[in-house]
């Protein structure tokens, strides 16, 4: 790119990284360069980013040549390292190498100003004087509410890419970076489980997920763990729990040695609790096992919050794969003289464009439903 007259893409992260991010980065830009001849402006750290680059805009025209000039002068590689660049002409070298690592090299944020309308507006009126003809907004709830906001406010083409690990995005049956985030609980069990294995424990892993019980849900069931508590059902209530406890005792009745319970984070209790859910649990199964009678009273409970462990990691293939479907469904949505504005979404395993503000699949409520039963069935004991 010489000038601005090519109209690039912009493209920006937002919100919770996730893995997939930069095979979705690469895939994009390699199809806007070697398939459709139009450049990629990538925003570094998400709306921050853009909120940034416009405030430089402020005090008139001359910025607005200076900006056009430094996105021409340092692009790709040294663009992304030069950490005060907001805005970078993404080329094939600065794209290379990077397709499994996890995070994103553009970088994420939140960022509370673009709750603004105002600050919203700014970012806009800056993308519209660099000629950008569409955006691509990677992320999760927040950053595609975002995007929706931008779609209707600015009159730019904007397409929003679901990539979170909590998987809470109703519209599809996956975002980027759920798979790997599987992969990566499975592997945490795998290793727990060699202690509570040896030691003949209970061992008690809350997993990440926001409000949604499916990270931990499809954890249970690709790794085997004995219990899986999910938040919609609802609250735990101190009898809950021991509903819970006696169930594990049932499993060590029948011959179990060791039990992975595996909480989400989203699990809420009646009462509120301050502390973590693993170690709300652990206290409430340990007093079970310990009350006067029980046969099992030295059986131990260790609890462990996985945490952003979940968030990082090499993405896998599919996760790669997928990268690569939304970043070609977005592209022929933007080359479409008639484009419109919207989501890219997996259904009945294809890949489309749905309209932002779309309704939860009646489809994913049904799986939740079937997952919970397999992973009843398949843990019992
Ligand atoms: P995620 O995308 O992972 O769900 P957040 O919910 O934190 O992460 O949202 C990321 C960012 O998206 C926010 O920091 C904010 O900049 C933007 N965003 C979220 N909700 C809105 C909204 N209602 N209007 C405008 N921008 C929003």
């Amino acid at each position: 790119m010489t000038d601005f007259s090519d109209q690039p893409v912009a493209i920006l992260m937002s919100g919770g990284d996730a893995p997939g991010m930069n095979a979705f980065l690469r895939a994009f830009v390699r199809l806007g360069l070697n398939r459709h001849g139009v450049p990629v402006l990538g925003v570094r750290d998400g709306y921050r980013g853009l909120v940034r680059a416009s405030r430089g805009l402020e005090s008139g025209a001359e910025e607005l040549v200076n900006l056009k000039q430094e996105i021409l002068r340092i692009p790709g590689q040294q663009g992304l390292i030069n950490g005060r660049q907001h805005l970078i002409l993404m080329d094939h070298a600065s794209v290379s190498g990077i397709m499994g690592k996890g995070g994103t090299i553009l970088g994420s944020a939140r960022c509370l100003e673009f709750h603004e309308p105002g600050v919203r507006a700014k970012a806009v009126e800056m993308l519209k004087q660099l000629g950008v003809r569409a955006i691509v907004v990677v992320g999760g709830d927040g950053s595609l509410t975002g995007a929706n906001r931008l779609a209707e406010e600015s009159g730019l083409q904007v397409i929003g890419v679901p990539a979170t690990i909590d998987n809470d995005l109703q519209f599809t049956e996956m975002a980027l970076g759920v798979d790997t985030a599987v992969h990566t609980l499975v592997w945490a069990v795998d290793h727990f489980i060699d202690t509570a294995r040896s030691h003949r424990r209970v061992m008690v892993l809350e997993t990440m997920g926001r409000a949604s019980g499916d990270l931990a849900r499809m954890g249970a069931l690709a790794s085997g763990a004995e219990m899986v508590i999910t938040p919609e059902p609802g609250p735990l209530t101190d009898e809950k729990m021991e509903e819970l406890a006696a169930r594990i005792e049932g499993g060590m009745t029948r011959g179990r040695a060791h039990a992975i319970v595996l909480v989400a984070e989203g699990v809420n209790f009646d009462p509120p609790q301050a502390r973590n859910r693993a170690y709300v649990l652990m206290d409430a199964f340990q007093k079970y096992f310990q009350r006067p009678g029980s046969p099992f009273s030295d059986l131990e409970v260790r609890p462990s919050v996985l945490g952003h462990l979940q968030r990082g990691g090499h993405a896998t293939p599919q996760d790669c794969i997928l990268a690569a479907r939304f970043a070609e469904r977005a592209w022929k949505e933007i080359m479409n003289p008639e484009g419109a504005n919207g989501i890219t979404a997996v259904r009945q395993a294809q890949v489309e464009l749905v309209p932002f503000g779309s309704p939860p699949m009646p489809e994913r409520t049904a799986f939740t439903a079937e997952m919970d039963a397999l992973n009843r069935d398949l843990s019992h004991w």
